[in-house]
């Protein structure tokens, strides 16, 4: 029996970037020791004080179906963080909680793209973004960022791709070079939003790892709050990457619409893990810098252990819990970089490739071990990068 061309279509043939980390995974169960830099997972679990909310709230009843939009009090409080960081005018009506951002993802291009319809995204990109657009049947078309502007997308890159396209997404902070996207960068996306009538889809869900300067959401900007669906996530502000929870933040028409859809799809997000995810954000910044702390810590360690040499480039890099490196003045792909690294130190990172054309000859270093160990693997991948170039 045949399968629709859109799921056999999804990855686009071909690698889909990650036969290094499935490698790595393969290593690890075969009882070998391998750092992993490669996804973006704390290597902290959820905090007990929002497991012991999710306990209390599953042991109190609500294990049941939930609202799909959302409780009331989730909405509300997503709601006034939204507003509270942003300074928009944001309601209940304008927020629909979705089983973590991938899903938020796929339901606002299907709100904004009919089959057919072309959908722009900027590389490097996190890996799902073409799959998951062309998932709902929309031609992904790809704006390639450049390594000399700090991977910032440029107006007339996003200009030349426009006409005709339904919408736009972005991601800053950004999954995978860690750049926030500047106040220029922001008003040319806005720009070009405006003069091609296009859909902006901010992924956002990288918001509380800032490290330096200030994170805009461009659907602050003038004539944009009524064209921009905002992705946000728990997974990574508050290590809750299982508990599989975030959210959609719109116009309230849009939002009415996404209801129906997740009614159809999703049909709503557990009851304990709503209270859990409440709980959290009731708590503020304070616990969301407390999560984020140790990609602070090890960012001033990576900045440590590249001083003074020039064989890798790191990326002018502000947010996210990762590092780009430029490892083109060793000859080698990102890809074939990654390989031998693995090979050699038994330290697996993702190749720039995975991410897209845009990265090729980079690598993705995730900061996700501890100090220490983050710290001797740093010094191992410069130490093997320099006898490269050598
Ligand atoms: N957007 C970006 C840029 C991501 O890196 C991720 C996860 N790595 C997601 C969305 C999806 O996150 P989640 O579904 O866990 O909220």
């Amino acid at each position: 029996m045949e399968l629709s061309s859109r799921i056999t279509g999804l990855t686009g043939g071909g690698s889909d970037g990650w036969d290094l980390f499935i490698r790595a995974r393969k290593m690890i169960a075969a009882g070998q020791k391998i750092t992993e830099l490669t996804i973006g997972e704390h290597d902290i679990r959820t905090h007990p004080d929002i497991l012991e909310a999710m306990r209390a709230s599953a042991a109190a009843g609500k294990t049941g179906y939930s609202l799909v939009p959302g409780s009331q009090s989730l909405r509300e409080t997503i709601a006034a963080r939204v507003q509270a960081r942003t300074g928009i005018a944001t309601t209940a009506d304008n927020v629909l909680v979705t089983p973590g951002g991938q899903s938020a993802l796929f339901a606002t291009h299907s709100a904004v793209c009919d089959p057919g319809d072309t959908a722009l995204y900027c590389a490097p990109n996190y890996a799902t973004y073409p799959g998951t657009i062309r998932g709902v049947g929309a031609i992904a078309k790809v704006i390639q960022t450049r390594p000399e502007n700090a991977f910032q997308p440029q107006f007339s890159e996003i200009d030349a791709l426009a006409p005709g396209a339904k919408s736009l997404l972005v991601n800053s902070p950004n999954n995978p070079t860690g750049v926030v996207y500047s106040a220029e960068t922001m008003d040319a996306i806005a720009e070009a939003c405006l003069k091609h009538d296009l859909w902006l889809i901010s992924d956002e869900v990288y918001d509380t790892q800032v490290w330096e300067g200030t994170h805009i959401s461009p659907r602050t900007l003038p004539d944009m709050a009524e064209r921009t669906l905002v992705i946000g996530s728990m997974s990574k502000s508050h290590a809750m990457t299982g508990s599989r929870i975030g959210w959609i933040v719109g116009p309230q028409a849009a939002i009415s619409r996404l209801i129906s859809l997740a009614t159809h799809t999703t049909y709503g997000v557990a009851g304990f893990i709503q209270d859990a995810a409440e709980y959290a954000l009731k708590r503020g910044t304070e616990l969301e810098q407390e999560i984020s702390a140790p990609f602070l810590r090890r960012r001033e360690i990576a900045k440590r252990v590249l001083n003074g040499q020039n064989v890798l480039q790191a990326v002018p890099s502000t947010g996210a819990m990762y590092l780009m490196l430029d490892i083109r003045a060793t000859g080698m792909t990102g890809e074939a970089f990654g390989n031998a690294l693995l090979d050699t130190h038994a330290i697996a990172v993702m190749p720039g490739e995975s991410f897209g054309l845009a990265a090729a000859g980079h690598i993705r270093v995730a900061m996700t071990v501890e100090d220490s160990a983050f710290e001797a693997a740093m010094i191992q991948l410069v130490d093997f990068a320099k006898g490269l170039a050598a």
